[in-house]
C-alpha cells in the first residue's frame, strides 16, 4: 500500500515537471554533442583522419554549435543523458527505400519532453571533400569538416527544440534552418538564423 502511494506521488511529481517544461516561458538548456567511433578516408587528403584531427573536428563543431546559440543560455556538453542530444555516428542508412538512401540528419523530439538526434559523418566528410576549393589544405578541409558537422547538429538541436515549427520552411540557404550539407557555404562560409530565431527567442533564456 505504501509502495503504490509512492508510485503515484512520483507519478503526479512526473506530470509537474512536464507542465513546467511546457508552461513555463524561455529557459536555459543543455545540448549534449558527441562524436561516436568515427573513421574516414578519402584520396582528398590521403591519409586516413587521425585521432588528433578527429578531436579538432570535435572542437570546431562544438566551437560552431557555441557561436550558433551565443545570444542564448545554452550550455554545450558531452552528456550523453541530456533532454536534447546529437550523437555524430560514423553514417546514416534509410533501410526502407529499394534502393538504399543516404541523408545528412536525422532526429526525434516530443514537444516539452526533449529529443535525439544524429548526424551521419560519412556525408558530412564527403561533402566536405567536394566543396574543398583546389588550393584548400588538409587542416582547411579537416576544418570544414568540423564546421559542417557542428552545422548539421545545430539543425538537428532545432528539430528538437522546436518540434512543431516548419524551419523547412526557410528560404535563406546560408541559415542553419536551410539545406547547408548541400551547399559549399555549409563548409567554407558563414550561416546564420533564419525563421527560427524570433522562435528561439521565445524558447530560450537570453544570456
Ligand atoms: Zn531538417
Amino acid at each position: 500500500m505504501r509502495y503504490t502511494c509512492r508510485v503515484r506521488w512520483r507519478s503526479s511529481l512526473v506530470l509537474a515537471c512536464v507542465c513546467l517544461a511546457t508552461a513555463c516561458g524561455p529557459r536555459s538548456v543543455v545540448l549534449g554533442f558527441w562524436i561516436e567511433n568515427v573513421a574516414y578516408q578519402s584520396p582528398r587528403i590521403g591519409e586516413p583522419l587521425t585521432p588528433v584531427e578527429l578531436a579538432t573536428i570535435d572542437r570546431v563543431a562544438r566551437a560552431e554549435i557555441g557561436r550558433a546559440f551565443t545570444d542564448y543560455d545554452v550550455t554545450i556538453s558531452d552528456d550523453r543523458k541530456a533532454r536534447y542530444k546529437v550523437a555524430v555516428l560514423p553514417r546514416l542508412r534509410d533501410e526502407r527505400l529499394v534502393r538504399k538512401g543516404t541523408y545528412a540528419g536525422e532526429s526525434r523530439a516530443i514537444a516539452g519532453f526533449g529529443g535525439s538526434g544524429a548526424v551521419n559523418f560519412e556525408y558530412i566528410a564527403n561533402g566536405a571533400m567536394v566543396f574543398a576549393p583546389a588550393s584548400a589544405s588538409r587542416a582547411d578541409v579537416i576544418d570544414a569538416i568540423g564546421r559542417g558537422v557542428g552545422r548539421v547538429a545545430i539543425h538537428e538541436f532545432l528539430h528538437q527544440l522546436l518540434p512543431k515549427s516548419p524551419i523547412h520552411d526557410s528560404k535563406d540557404p546560408r541559415s542553419y534552418e536551410g539545406s547547408s550539407p548541400a551547399l559549399l557555404d555549409g563548409y567554407f562560409g558563414d550561416l546564420r538564423w533564419g525563421i527560427a530565431q524570433p522562435w528561439l527567442n521565445e524558447k530560450l533564456r537570453r544570456r
